[in-house]
């Protein structure tokens, strides 16, 4: 291990040429999708009219690495390598044995570590002749990625932005318009699943399902159109490995191996990310632990149901076997807006279920007392969302501390905070407020699953 180190870099060079699909390797791998019309298996055809083709032949591929092409490699060099950072700061003020490194995917300008995917989606859309993609946001950090991305490739972008943050987080709508985005707040009455719920409930903040329904059902009216989704399917989670295989790089050049892994949990795909490339190790016995972290209030690994469920509130969506807290769960309006959704990753979910991996929940008050910690001893404002790996990644050290034991510990710093400012002066002002999820909710909701014969 070398002592000094503050910072590591790679060069362009090092820039992963392919994608690592830990599909090839699990010794379970996740069951397939059902389509929500027909009942049975999904067919590519009937994913056709919202996906280009070679997405759904990486969501279907059991090859263990998968070639990124050049020309978004190339537009990758603008932003990564991202750095790996041993968090000195925090160390000091913890006074602990355990060594933390972070790894930062917010140096790019959407802010975050959806640009990963969101380039490569925008990438195979254009080859495919589609000329608009349509999506939905929920904190903001997806529609600005996509939309950025579309940017890039001249496409058109829509996004139907959950009518909660819409409100909460103006800057992420003005971001997006930047970039060249109509964005829509949902639910709207723009698609028949938005207005379906409009009649029922004029005053609906919206939740990342319904304006999954939204986006997937402008997709499917309009032959021009397709959907993109920033989290939850295979390929999304297949573009993200070049976070956890850089850091793996970035981590030999030190001379270290982690011994714990924290990444936070929506759909599971900045987890994904990092932690696939290290799973690798794991599938052949090494003793790395892995942990999901969630919020309290949307607590999908450790309290939901291993089962098949629907990916949206319309069920337009395909059904997945998935954890899931229920398709008509509607999380309370937490600032980490990126982890309100009811279900995970089918890989994520299925490797939780053989014991792979670990989850812990935590609440958003002492959420945010770790964010401003950390901003406070390493200069940089993290997102609420990848604050919840920071709070992980703290407690860990505490207890290295209290046992006296060094250990390794990497955590994912997803994305920055500073289009969040707002939840932080709330926590300031002592307003925010700590929810639990709603057991009888979560009941309710999860005896609408669908029934599946497998
Ligand atoms: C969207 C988002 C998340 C949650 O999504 P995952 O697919 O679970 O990674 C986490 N952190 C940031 C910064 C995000 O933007």
């Amino acid at each position: 291990m070398r002592r000094d180190v503050v910072k590591v870099n790679l060069p362009d060079s090092e820039i992963p040429r392919q994608w690592y699909n830990i599909i090839a390797d699990m010794p379970v791998k996740p069951s397939p999708y059902y389509s929500p019309v027909t009942g049975k298996v999904v067919v590519p055809e009937e994913m056709e009219a919202i996906f280009p083709r070679e997405l759904l032949v990486q969501e279907m591929s059991t090859d263990r690495f998968i070639d990124i092409p050049e020309e978004v490699r190339e537009l990758y060099r603008q932003w990564r390598p991202t750095p790996l950072f041993r968090a000195r700061g925090l160390e000091k003020l913890l006074d602990t044995p355990a060594r933390i490194y972070y790894k930062y995917e917010g140096t790019n300008a959407t802010g975050s570590h959806k640009l990963n995917t969101a380039l490569a989606q925008a990438y195979y859309n254009k080859k495919a002749g589609i000329r608009r993609l349509s999506t939905e946001t929920g904190a903001g950090q997806w529609g600005s990625a996509l939309s950025m991305a579309c940017s890039h490739f001249g496409l058109d972008c829509t996004v139907y932005m959950v009518k909660v943050s819409y409100e909460q987080k103006p800057y992420r709508r003005s971001f997006m318009r930047t970039m060249g985005a109509r964005v829509i707040a949902s639910p709207s009455n723009l698609t028949a699943s938005g207005r379906a719920i409009l009649e029922k409930d004029p005053d609906s903040t919206g939740s990342l399902g319904i304006a999954i329904s939204e986006a997937v059902e402008d997709a499917a009216t309009h032959s021009d159109t397709n959907y993109s989704l920033g989290s939850v399917l295979n390929h999304v989670c297949l573009h993200q490995t070049v976070i956890g295989l850089e850091a793996k790089k970035q981590l030999e050049m030190i001379d270290e191996y982690p011994d714990v892994i924290f990444a936070c949990c929506g759909g599971g795909s900045n987890f994904a990310g990092l932690v696939f490339p290290f799973l690798m190790d794991k599938f052949k016995g090494s003793k790395l632990r892995a942990v999901a972290v969630e919020p309290t209030a949307c607590p999908t690994l450790t309290k939901g149901v291993f089962a098949y469920d629907y990916g949206d509130t319309a069920k337009v969506a395909p059904i997945v076997k998935m954890y899931t807290l229920g398709h008509d769960f509607v999380p309370a309006g937490i600032h980490a807006g990126g982890l309100r959704y009811h279900g995970a990753s089918a890989i994520v979910s299925q490797l939780y279920h053989d014991g792979f991996i670990d989850a812990v929940a935590y609440g958003q008050k002492s959420v945010f007392e770790a964010a401003v910690t950390f901003a406070r001893a390493e200069g940089i404002i993290p997102a609420p969302e990848s604050s919840h790996a920071i709070r992980a990644a703290i407690d860990e050290a505490v207890r290295a501390k209290e046992e006296g034991r060094e250990r390794v510990i990497l955590f994912n710093l997803s994305g920055h905070g500073y289009f969040d400012m707002s939840a932080y002066d709330l926590y300031f002002e002592d307003r925010l407020e700590d929810v639990e999820y709603r057991e009888e909710a979560v009941m309710k909701s999860i005896q609408a699953l669908p029934k599946i014969a497998e």
